[in-house]
């Protein structure tokens, strides 16, 4: 193995000190089963995302539990969670992640999500994990499931090829094919054999997730003052870091204390952001993005709940699930359809009455920067106005980021 490649002892911390010892939650998940106010939740949120070291993740292990990463975009979460296992969203190792190993690594010119992620698994941070799943949405995320097999041997990593044809008849088959090899991995981790039964269950239980995370969004849409877009977030993000049967509960209690706020309608500019389905832009951004006077009512944050409103559960669960992801048209940057993108775009525009657009592009996503184009050639036909910004998960200022969302505001204003 290369020296680059080689892993350091769990612990030891980038510059060879130890590592800070993360923050520690009960292994039954109290803070968040007693969190009784959004305020707590968000607290918690923000405390768990600030950690590198996957603390939801390490309480799960501490009661016994499996946990497996799963990279964005989309990974069939059920199928993970219907062998008992911790279905964990991997997205990136955030702000207080210093990149040391990885940067001398990987190429300069790739997005932050690879290298934070190569970074946890070369300095123990991914050891609570036991597998990980990387679907094939770039040759980012195909490399990296390579490298994870070389330097975490012990631990399976699997790639799962997503198709890209959703006419073909072949199509389902095809998925239902590569949810299978994925599924004689699973089987191993868990030490049980994959049941239908199970399966069942975990789409009633996912089918559940969904529905809660749609009412946020319509709330988000609908009356955006009611619920901030940090709140929206984090309430999402950690849809994918907890037991779903915890997240399940504490959304229901966030929706039934946002939808009784009373707040005002500040009349700010309603606007979709474009682009974050993948790596994701740091809190701070997502303050200035409303504090410039924008309402997000309309985004691809946490597409992972997200790929449909509903899975129609037949008789065979499998082939529902993959159905699900086949027939459900999504026009995001890993999905290509592109002669229908410059038309999404357009009605998701007119189903959120949104006054403009926000292309939030992680630096170096080649599969974000395609798109642009074609949105923005669809947009400039009906003289709708958009902001093209790029980020990466650690940024020291925004200055020059609030400079181009306040021109963005005021050419919008004084049209
Ligand atoms: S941010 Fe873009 S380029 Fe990087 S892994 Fe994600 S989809 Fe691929």
């Amino acid at each position: 193995m290369p020296e680059l490649l080689q892993l350091r002892p769990p612990g030891e911390g980038p510059e060879g000190g130890e590592a800070p010892p993360g923050i520690e939650i009960s292994p039954d998940f109290r803070e968040f089963r007693q969190a009784e106010s959004v305020d707590q939740m968000v607290r918690l949120a923000r405390e768990v995302l600030a950690d590198p070291t996957f603390p939801t993740v390490r309480a799960w292990r501490s009661a016994g539990g499996k946990a497996v990463g799963c990279f964005p975009v989309y990974t069939p979460q059920e199928l993970v969670h219907s062998f008992a296992l911790l279905p964990v969203a991997m997205q990136g190792g955030g702000e207080n992640l210093e990149i040391s190993r990885a940067d001398a690594a990987l190429g300069s010119f790739l997005c932050s999500i690879s290298k934070s992620t190569l970074e946890m698994a070369l300095t123990g941070r991914l050891d609570p994990f036991d597998a990980f799943v990387f679907p094939y949405i770039c040759d980012v995320s195909r490399n990296l499931d390579g490298i994870f097999t070389r330097i975490l041997p012990q631990r399976p990593s699997h790639m799962l090829h997503l198709p890209q044809n959703f006419t073909s008849p072949a199509t389902i088959p095809f998925l239902v094919a590569e949810y299978r090899s994925l599924i004689r991995k699973l089987e191993r981790v868990a030490g049980r054999p994959f049941s239908e039964s199970d399966l069942r269950a975990s789409l009633e239980v996912f089918n559940t997730q969904r529905a809660l995370v749609e009412q946020l969004a319509e709330l988000r849409r609908e009356t955006p003052w009611k619920v901030t877009l940090q709140e929206y977030y984090l309430l999402l993000r950690l849809g994918g870091l907890l037991p779903r049967e915890v997240h399940i509960p504490l959304l229901e209690r966030a929706l039934s204390e946002l939808k009784r706020r009373d707040r005002k309608n500040k009349d700010a500019i309603r606007v979709i952001v474009i682009g974050p389905f993948c790596e994701q832009p740091t809190l701070e951004l997502l303050q200035l993005v409303e504090d410039v006077g924008l309402y997000v009512v309309g985004e691809e944050f946490q597409m992972l709940h997200r790929w449909c409103p509903q899975i129609t559960i037949g008789k065979d669960p499998l082939q529902s699930l993959a159905a699900a992801y086949v027939r459900t048209p999504v026009d995001i940057g890993v999905r290509s359809t592109p002669t229908t993108k410059g038309a999404a775009v357009l009605s998701r525009v007119d189903a959120t009455n949104a006054q403009g657009v926000l292309f939030l592009t992680a630096k170096f996503c080649e599969p974000a920067l395609e798109d642009v184009v074609l949105y923005r050639r669809a947009l400039e036909g009906r003289g709708i106005p958009y902001l093209h910004m790029e980020f990466e998960e650690k940024s020291t200022t925004y200055e020059q980021a609030r400079l181009q969302l306040e021109t963005f505001v005021e050419s919008i204003l004084f049209d």
